[in-house]
């Protein structure tokens, strides 16, 4: 009798440390994992497969993210094929049920947000890397941001309903600090509104969508696909008549096209971090914008 009221003692005790642990939240991107821990606050306990130093294209699955999908609660996916190289093979072998698309500790942002640049018609690997479902670089623009962040405080009081109150909150406070920052953003930028920009990779739409100005082209001639000869003297051509002021770019590319640029036409460089954790200073999905406002406005840009 005693063993049996031992026993359920031991049982009620775990029962209330679990409903009192932390939801493990991974995330594919450290944009995901900031504004989970914004959000999530205490309740949950976030971490990042990849770091945003990285190209968020190309991860290589790696035992320990094996053993953090392993032990997930919910996933968070930038999704629109950006992890399609990597996650699927991570996702089969950590064999976590609760985690697998369809099921509720599996959320793909992409699907509440406005993707731009889709492609209609077939595609083909001669296109380079585009993608059907559109660009999945949409973080950069911190009003999808917003989004996201709705996404899943929406998701964590689904799976963790005694928190509703915690995350609902947390997320009216993110969505008060965006509110009083973007226009500062906006006014520092304002020089560089409708004014015509190169970018490296076909990244940062979203980013230009927000802050209206236009990328009128690219570095890479097709994204993917590295610059050839031929194609940055185009490049020059194009730069010269249209007067392109500034090339914008993320820390992950080589530099020797943008010098090459620099030296023929004496257009701007501007390097943007792409994600959370690009430096050490960018630990925030609003230092992220602090800090892309920085590089735009010290480049001349704006
Ligand atoms: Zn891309």
């Amino acid at each position: 009798m005693t063993y049996y009221r031992i026993l359920f003692g031991l049982l009620l005790l775990v029962a209330s440390l679990s409903s009192h642990a932390a939801l493990r939240v991974v995330t594919t991107t450290q944009d995901l994992a900031a504004i989970a821990e914004a959000v999530g606050g205490e309740q949950v306990k976030v971490e990042s497969l990849t770091p945003g130093t990285r190209d968020p294209h190309f991860a290589s699955a790696k035992p320990s993210m094996i053993r953090q999908v392993f032990r997930a609660d919910l996933l968070l996916v930038i999704g629109a094929d950006m992890e399609i190289g990597w996650l699927p093979p991570l996702l089969q072998s950590a064999r976590n049920g609760k985690v697998q698309p369809g099921n509720p500790g599996y959320l793909d942002l992409s699907t509440g947000v406005p993707l731009l640049g889709q492609v209609s018609g077939p595609i083909d690997r001669s296109m380079g890397d585009v993608h059907a479902k559109g660009n999945p670089h949409y973080w950069l623009d911190p009003r999808n941001g917003v989004r996201m962040a709705e996404a899943i405080a929406s998701r964590l009081s689904e799976l963790d309903p005694a928190h509703e109150g915690e995350y609902r909150g947390r997320l009216a406070d993110f969505k008060q600090t965006m509110a009083s920052r973007l226009p500062h953003w906006s006014a520092d930028l304002a020089a560089l509104k409708g004014q015509p920009v190169i970018a490296y990779h076909k990244s940062l739409i979203y980013l230009a969508d927000a802050f209206e100005f236009n990328i009128v082209d690219e570095v890479e001639p097709k994204p993917g696909i590295a610059p050839s000869a031929a194609s940055l003297s185009a490049l020059v051509a194009r730069i010269r008549s249209d007067e392109i002021g500034l090339l914008l770019m993320e820390p992950h590319y080589e530099r020797r096209s943008a010098r090459y640029l620099n030296e023929q036409t004496g257009i701007g460089i501007a390097v943007l971090p792409q994600s959370v954790g690009a430096t050490p200073e960018i630990v925030t999905y609003f230092d992220l914008f602090d800090a892309i406002v920085a590089a735009l406005t010290s480049a001349g840009g704006a």
